[in-house]
């Protein structure tokens, strides 16, 4: 860490910031130039961050040279993570194909669903039991009896599955029927959820807040990978954009953003960042050119009776064949869609 001292810092103000800084059992390097000093800051740069240097008098700036996220950063992890989501493989040219309904509505039409997405080709199935809508008088899902519907029908199609979890105190039932714990965007930034993830053993989809910065989302995973579970998908959303043509606007490079900056595998969902059909495919296709690990796609067999995010829905013949065109692009990547096969569902 840096700190540069404004030009009129007096010689008490500059004694006083190395005192500070040697209390922090840190070593203080004075470098005098002609117009301005800055002090090089040695040791564990972490034990200086949760400093307020700024407020110190004689302060102009403070430069940090390593990231504030330690666990997600390369520099932490040279080689891409591998996340296993019940035997499916998740980065490192394992590509997640995560597909299914916004929420459990009924075991048959989840059936019916599940059946077509694994034909297609994809290998982790979604649901959401707990929905976080915009209004309370809107559908919630299903709770526990969403969460028993999907475990059973991931069973019986031999798919792992994903499911949002919106609070803490439903971390450990949530855990005991998915095989993947979604934080959605609305949570990004709920620490006491990512703390209770955290400690959970189940891997974790965490999505990027509507308004959060890469490195928000960045430091969220770090919650997460602090608490001991290295586990961690991240999801590119979208971001609230002025443009109401679509949904959310897509954030595509913050793939290769990510991809220069952390190990942790990044997934794409096309479906929430347009909230269109028609977009869908090709803004799937873009999240692999990319260089994402996986896309996450709404299907639905009806999507006009679909109780959340219908209009955005593919149906199962519109989702086989974007699958198609992914599984054309993976391989040409040198890619592959990871093989259900061997995958447990719990
Ligand atoms: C969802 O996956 O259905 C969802 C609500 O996503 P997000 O948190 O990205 O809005
Ligand atoms: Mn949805």
């Amino acid at each position: 860490m840096i700190i540069v001292l404004k030009t009129n810092a007096s010689e008490e103000q500059i004694q006083h910031i190395c005192d500070r800084i040697e209390k922090m059992d840190l070593m203080a390097h004075l470098s005098r130039g002609t117009f301005r000093t800055v002090i090089g800051v040695i040791g564990d740069e972490a034990k200086a961050q949760v400093a307020p240097l700024e407020a110190l008098p004689g302060v102009d700036q403070v430069v940090a040279i390593m990231k504030p996220y330690k666990l997600a950063s390369l520099d932490a992890h040279p080689q891409p993570s591998v996340v296993d989501v019940s035997g499916v493989k998740v980065g490192g040219g394992n590509l997640a194909m995560i597909a299914g309904p916004c929420a459990v509505e009924e075991e048959e039409r989840m059936d019916r669903i599940a059946a077509a997405i694994v034909d297609a080709g994809a290998n982790i199935l979604r649901g959401g039991a707990f929905k976080p809508r915009t209004s309370p008088y809107a559908f919630q899902g299903m709770g526990k009896e969403g969460l028993r519907i999907l475990r059973d029908v991931g069973q019986r199609h031999n798919i792992p599955v994903v499911t949002e979890v919106m609070d803490p105190r439903d971390v450990e039932l949530v855990a005991e029927y998915a095989d993947l714990l979604q934080i959605g965007a609305r949570n990004m930034q709920n620490f006491s959820l990512l703390k209770e993830v955290g400690d959970s053993t189940r891997p974790v989809l965490l999505k990027r807040g509507m308004s959060a910065t890469v490195q928000d989302l960045l430091m969220c995973a770090e919650y997460i990978l602090s608490k001991g579970n290295s586990q961690v998908i991240l999801c590119e959303r979208g971001l609230r954009g002025f443009d109401s043509y679509t949904r959310n606007l897509y954030d595509v490079a913050c793939v290769p953003i990510v991809k220069e900056l952390s190990h942790l595998p990044i997934i794409v969902d096309p479906s929430h960042a347009t909230g269109k059909p028609s977009l869908i495919p090709p803004c799937a296709l873009a999240g692999i050119a990319a260089g994402a690990d996986g896309v996450h796609i709404e299907v639905h067999d009806c999507p006009e009776e679909a109780l959340s995010d219908g209009p955005q829905s593919l149906l199962p013949s519109q989702y086989e064949e974007v699958m198609q065109q992914m599984q054309g692009l993976a391989q040409l990547l040198g890619k592959q869609i990871s093989p259900l096969a061997g995958a447990i569902s719990s």
